[in-house]
């Protein structure tokens, strides 16, 4: 009866023992990426046309009825101009 009784501890310090190393192997996680290079605090606009997110800096902007509208690429800005006529 008492081997039977060593036996179950010793399974459950079995589990216990895999369950702690598991948890100690985890990798801690790592934080997100906001895009490669870039500083986090970097100003995005959205792309109305197709709705990409592009770098302020970067993008192509046209004023469309008094209101400065910044646009990914000069196709999205013709596509947007050309449907506003
Ligand atoms: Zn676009």
């Amino acid at each position: 009866m008492r081997a039977l009784l060593i036996a179950v501890y010793a399974v459950i310090a079995w589990y216990a023992a895999r369950a702690v190393l598991r948890w100690l192997l985890q990798s801690p996680p790592k934080p997100e990426r906001r895009g490669a290079g870039l500083p986090p605090d970097a100003d995005m606009v959205r792309d109305p046309e197709c709705g990409v997110y592009v770098l302020k800096d970067r993008a192509v902007t046209r004023i469309v009825r008094g209101s400065v509208l910044c646009f990914c690429s000069e196709a999205c800005a013709d596509k947007n101009e050309a449907r506003g006529r």
